[in-house]
């Protein structure tokens, strides 16, 4: 069965596959715990909600013994006009990553569905997520024997890096073996930390309220009048932490998928297109893609 799903992934053009045995989670419900005490997930409340389900996928899905995680390179060829206001790599696309692997999703489980049955999956409804639990998703891609997490708290995937896109798919099946989880290779660097322009890490911790990713995507509250400066220039996202990380530069690669192609635009606008651009506009020309969610909650559109 794990020989066939990993084949079926790399066939619908996930770049990588991995398994683990669907258990809770219990190291990282305590670190989540005295992060959300300590306040640092800002006003992504919804962290909060449902608590034990994010760390126990038998919670989330009854019945899920298995977790397949599936990860997307996203690394782009292309860079940004240098005279540009600043979007994380993430968000080149010109179709919004969720759609991209949603669709990618589907193909697999119809794979696995064709030869196993539909009863397979663990649960007849959702069994596939992108995104819908940030920390943990990094943690079961660990665990499936895919990368580490790296002190700047993200994945890193050996021959790809931490441009990666995590998706986890749910099986009711044990599997007679399951990947090793690959071990820390962060060693003595700090290169992450010491780069971070708003002192938002810690080894391993995120403040998400000093970061400029949460800053500029995620919150839609005004942002602290000291660190307004160190967001000027950044429109979605922020890449330093990533950019500076040694595994990044020995192993990003550009990805290879077309459904990926960056967003015009994104490539070429230079700082006075940005300034320049209504509502209107920005909403015509990045209707498909990932950072219409950013400018609404900047109010842009
Ligand atoms: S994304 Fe930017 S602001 Fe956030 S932790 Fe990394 S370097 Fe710091
Ligand atoms: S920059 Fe260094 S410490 Fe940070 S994630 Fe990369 S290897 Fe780890």
């Amino acid at each position: 069965m794990k020989e066939f799903i990993q084949k079926a992934a790399f066939s619908v053009g996930f770049d990588a596959c991995g398994f683990a045995k669907a258990e809770e989670l219990t190291d990282d419900a305590a670190f989540l715990r005295s992060w959300l005490d300590a306040g640092m997930n800002g006003d992504m409340q919804y962290l909060e909600r449902n608590f034990e389900k994010r760390t126990d996928p038998r919670r989330m899905v009854p019945g899920c013994k298995t977790v397949i995680v599936l990860l997307l390179n996203f690394f782009p060829e292309q860079v940004q006009n240098l005279h540009s206001h600043k979007i994380a790599k993430y968000a080149y696309p010109e179709t919004d990553y969720h759609y991209v692997i949603r669709e990618k999703l589907q193909k697999l489980e119809q794979k696995i569905a064709d030869e196993f049955g539909n009863d397979c999956f663990a649960s007849e409804f959702q069994h596939s997520f992108i995104d819908s639990a940030p920390v943990l998703e990094r943690r079961w891609a660990q665990k499936a024997g895919l990368g580490w997490i790296g002190k700047h708290t993200q994945l890193i995937a050996p021959g790809f890096g931490s441009y990666v896109f995590i998706a986890t798919l749910m099986l009711n099946r044990e599997l007679n073996a399951y990947d090793e989880p690959i071990r820390d290779r962060c060693g003595t660097c700090t290169k992450c930390i010491a780069a971070c322009p708003t002192q938002a890490l810690q080894p391993g911790i995120l403040d998400a309220r000093k970061c400029i990713s949460y800053l500029t995507i995620e919150t839609k509250s005004e942002v602290p009048e000291e660190l307004k400066e160190k967001l000027s220039g950044y429109m979605v996202g922020c890449d330093i932490c990533a950019d500076v990380c040694p595994w990044n530069k020995k192993w990003s690669v550009s990805h290879l998928h077309d459904e990926l192609k960056p967003s015009e635009a994104i490539l070429t606008w230079n700082d006075d297109d940005w300034e320049r651009a209504d509502g209107e506009q920005l909403r015509r020309t990045f209707r498909k893609s990932a950072i219409m969610r950013a400018l609404k909650n900047q109010r842009k559109v």
